[in-house]
């Protein structure tokens, strides 16, 4: 009813009516401009104006004209995520907490470093993979993020802090890979020179081990990423009680990914590997990775485990972190342990949002 009298005033119908331009990659930009009556070039223009200058407001567009201007504010929406609450932390991690349209909350984390400003992405809204140490986990599947949702994230840290990101990583809330479509759109725009212009290795998808879309990621043409995958653990009986998509997708599946990966991209991948005390970080299990990566070309990021406190896990020992570098190094690894960052926020996975409601 309210969209036949507006049609009918001639005025800008409601906003679900409208296109939401965040998240739509070059190409789609063009096709709607194209679509809308509009010469092919307004696409360009309009990605460069959303994704380089974060506009949110037709108005300030001033290289389209007036009457595209109008058309514009017409048929489509540029959304913004608000911020509800940041927390800063003395290590100078900055934790954002964003409200969506629906209302529903996401976090993202900031973690600014001598060289580079890494931002920290959620891709749904809670997560469905079950990890039994991951906050998120306990919070279930709300939803997936669309990529205006996912891309927005970084327009919205952005312009509250006025500094460029320069590294996005998919390590926030959800399971990229099960939100495939809005991800891969979303790394689209962020690795698209003209859009939001991130070097492809300084993008990087983290997945717990949806096998099968790591091959379809891997096979899109045009997708330019960095792999991670949370392998966290060394054989299939430990890795399917932590990790319930290891029944589906035991560990063997889950390195030939990798493999697949650093072969057809031609790139180092990187495995994520949170150590649990008692659980995962022994002797033995370091020795069991080296073998199990022998044949792979990565890198190995080592991650304390931060607590939780539902979770029946404990942080491993310092002297066990040691260890297991130590032994990953004399293989021949190249191997990073991950400071713990923003203790004293919470900015381990879902904990802001966890403690907000
Ligand atoms: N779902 C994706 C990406 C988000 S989780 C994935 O699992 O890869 C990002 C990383 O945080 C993963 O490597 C995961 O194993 C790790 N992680 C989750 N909970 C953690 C915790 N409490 N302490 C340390 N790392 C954690
Ligand atoms: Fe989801 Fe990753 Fe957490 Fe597992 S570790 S529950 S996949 S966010």
């Amino acid at each position: 009813m309210n969209l036949a009298i507006s049609e009918i005033d001639g005025g800008v119908p409601p906003a679900a009516a409208r296109t939401e331009l965040l998240g739509l990659t070059r190409d789609e930009l063009t096709a709607f401009a194209v679509a809308h009556g509009m010469r092919p070039f307004r696409g360009q223009q309009l990605g460069e104006w959303l994704y380089r200058h974060g506009a949110s407001d037709f108005a300030t567009m001033t290289n389209i004209n007036g009457v595209d201007r109008a058309r514009l504010a017409e048929v489509a929406t540029i959304s913004a995520l608000t911020v509800r609450r940041e927390e800063r932390s003395s290590d100078g991690t900055r934790k954002f907490l964003f409200a969506l349209a629906d209302h529903r909350t996401v976090e993202t984390v900031l973690i600014p470093e001598e060289e580079r400003r890494t931002l920290c992405l959620s891709t749904q809204v809670g997560c469905a993979m079950g990890c039994g140490f991951c906050l998120t986990a306990q919070q279930g599947l709300e939803r997936h993020l669309t990529a205006g949702e996912i891309v927005g994230q970084l327009l919205a840290v952005q312009r509250l802090t006025g500094e460029r990101v320069t590294n996005a990583v998919f390590m926030g809330m959800g399971e990229p890979l099960h939100n495939f479509e809005q991800v891969v759109r979303a790394v689209q725009v962020l690795t698209d020179d003209r859009a939001i212009g991130l070097s492809a290795r300084r993008v990087t998808v983290s997945t717990s081990g949806l096998v099968p879309r790591i091959h379809d990621l891997i096979a899109a043409k045009g997708v330019r990423f960095a792999l991670a995958v949370s392998l966290n653990a060394t054989t299939d009986a430990v890795r399917d009680a932590l990790m319930p998509v290891n029944r589906r997708y035991p560990i063997r599946d889950l390195i030939s990914a990798l493999e697949a990966y650093s072969r057809e991209r031609r790139d180092m991948g990187f495995v994520e590997y949170v150590l649990l005390g008692g659980v995962n970080d022994t002797v033995a299990d370091a020795h069991r990775l080296a073998t199990l990566l022998r044949r792979v070309r990565c890198k190995i990021n080592l991650i304390p485990y931060n607590a939780v406190a539902s979770a029946p896990y404990a942080p491993p020992a310092a002297e066990a972190v040691e260890s297991f570098r130590q032994i990953l190094l004399a293989q021949g690894y190249s191997v990073f342990v991950r400071k713990p960052r923003g203790q004293d926020i919470r900015a381990a996975c879902g904990q802001l949002r966890q403690a907000t409601g």
